[in-house]
């Protein structure tokens, strides 16, 4: 079933590309496997996957030491500071740094490990009170202050659309988020790209790609419904 899933969100984002001219392999799918077992993600590498998302710590550390070493991982959930040091040198990408202060520990320990750590700032971008995020106005100066750190590189902007009944309801947010990154992106700030725009769900992921999203995060569609009260 992951498989056919798996080809199925693929074809998805081949058709989506198709309607808004843009190249197939601009877009990467990352698998969110987040409370799924490490078999179901095996299955889904066997397949060819190679990108997954997680959103706790803990579970992205056993996963990462259990599967094959060229998975990269992407950190999506919302990362407390004292977590830092157990994954700055284990993941891709970090899709969820939203505060000057969680930026520092990224660098600090990154620094220490000598390595340099790859993240996106995440923009609240429908301005929901529920949910974590820079805001639109505040992530020009969130940008520049992040920049000026060493061991650290920002390589675009992430944010999460709101639950929506039909996903052409979130197109006007991914549309914000995209001219957000034109508009960074024209401010030339050292050690700064907008390379990559993470945005999408199994809801809502086809309008994103039309709209310039490089990276869409499926979870539910690749390996159906979590069940939460299950441990992993
Ligand atoms: C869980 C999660 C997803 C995947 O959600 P689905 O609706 O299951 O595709 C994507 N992004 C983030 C940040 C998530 O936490």
């Amino acid at each position: 079933m992951i498989k056919e899933n798996i080809t199925y969100v693929e074809q998805q984002i081949e058709k989506a590309c198709e309607v808004s001219k843009r190249k197939k392999d601009e877009v990467t799918l990352i698998a969110v496997s987040k409370t799924k077992p490490v078999e179901m993600l095996q299955e889904a590498y066997d397949t060819g996957c190679r990108d997954f998302g997680e959103n706790k710590v803990q579970e992205l550390v056993d996963k990462y030491e259990v599967l094959p070493k060229d998975i990269r991982w992407h950190m999506i959930g919302h990362l407390q500071r004292n977590k830092v040091k157990y994954i700055v040198d284990k993941v891709f990408l970090i899709h969820s740094v939203d505060s000057l202060r969680l930026a520092e520990e990224i660098s600090k320990e990154a620094g220490k490990k000598q390595a340099t750590c790859r993240i996106l700032i995440e923009v609240n971008i429908a301005g929901e009170i529920s949910k974590f995020g820079t805001t639109k106005e505040q992530v020009f100066s969130l940008v520049r202050e992040i920049a000026a750190l060493p061991n650290i590189e920002i390589k675009g902007l992430m944010t999460i659309a709101p639950v929506c009944e039909k996903p052409e309801e979130n197109r006007k947010y991914f549309e914000q988020l995209r001219k957000l990154s034109v508009d960074i992106n024209k401010e030339n700030i050292d050690n700064v790209s907008m390379d990559i725009l993470s945005m999408g769900m199994t809801g809502d992921y086809t309008v994103a790609v039309t709209e310039g999203a490089t990276m869409v995060r499926v979870g539910t569609g690749i390996f159906g419904e979590r069940n939460y009260s299950m441990n992993v």
